[in-house]
């Protein structure tokens, strides 16, 4: 049971015929009267009906468990290790453990782990750390805030490690929360305000860790499911738009 982003967006636009909608297919931001002649001529006669259940992005959450994992598992074979006498072995454990979380941040931090973001009509969730932990936002009701993602990058052209580092803004995030889960959802294209209303949308801090990179298309059938659920407002087209 996935959402039907096209009949979300042409319903969007049938009730509010003077707003803009953002395009489901390529997010692109179209005045609701155009809307249905825009899918027709630009994205083929895809049928109304057709569900998305299921978004995939590169996975960032499973960076702090990996990190915990990787932390205690080491500690504690080591303590293991000593209380049963068998350093040597408990020594190559440890190691394991290490290597396998290392290897699987690095994994993940390159993109090569993805997650998946089940969509359905009443709640968005976030299935990673390949498969084994998941979080689930109910949309109704659900709060969204906004920001910039930022890392810390070496100065260009600079080799020294001890160059303070620079933070540089590398792309957007949307944060969606429901009191008790938050899925924090990065992407880089243009922000969210650019194809919704400001009304009951939140600035947030200037953040370096999110759950989930998504491309655009992917964000915008998520903002239509939170549109439908009433967390979302559309815009008003300017006035003197033909
Ligand atoms: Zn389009």
């Amino acid at each position: 049971m996935g959402i039907r982003p096209r009949a979300l967006a042409l319903e969007a636009a049938r009730r509010a015929p003077t707003a803009l909608v953002p395009c489901p297919e390529c997010a692109v931001v179209v005045g609701a009267a155009k809307l249905a002649r825009h899918l027709d001529e630009v994205h083929g006669a895809t049928d109304e009906t057709h569900e998305v259940a299921e978004l995939r992005g590169d996975d960032r959450a499973f960076v702090v468990p990996l990190v915990g994992f990787g932390g205690l598992g080491f500690v504690a074979s080591f303590a293991l290790g000593i209380a049963l006498d068998r350093e040597r072995l408990f020594a190559g454990i440890a190691a394991a453990i290490l290597g396998t979380s290392l290897g699987l941040i690095g994994l993940a931090w390159f993109g090569g782990i993805r997650s998946r973001v089940l969509l359905a009509p009443e709640t968005v969730e976030l299935r990673y750390a390949l498969g084994v932990l998941q979080r689930r936002v109910r949309l109704a009701g659900a709060t969204i805030e906004i920001g910039s993602v930022t890392a810390s990058r070496a100065p260009a052209g600079s080799n020294d490690v001890n160059v303070p580092h620079e933070e540089v803004r590398v792309g957007s995030y949307v944060r969606v929360s429901d009191g008790s889960a938050t899925i924090t959802f990065a992407h880089r294209g243009a922000s969210l305000r650019k194809r919704w209303s400001d009304r009951g949308i939140r600035s947030g801090p200037k953040r370096s860790h999110v759950d989930v990179r998504l491309d655009t298309p992917a964000l915008v059938v998520l903002e239509h499911a939170l549109h439908a659920a009433g967390a979302l407002q559309l815009r008003e087209a300017p006035r003197d738009a033909s």
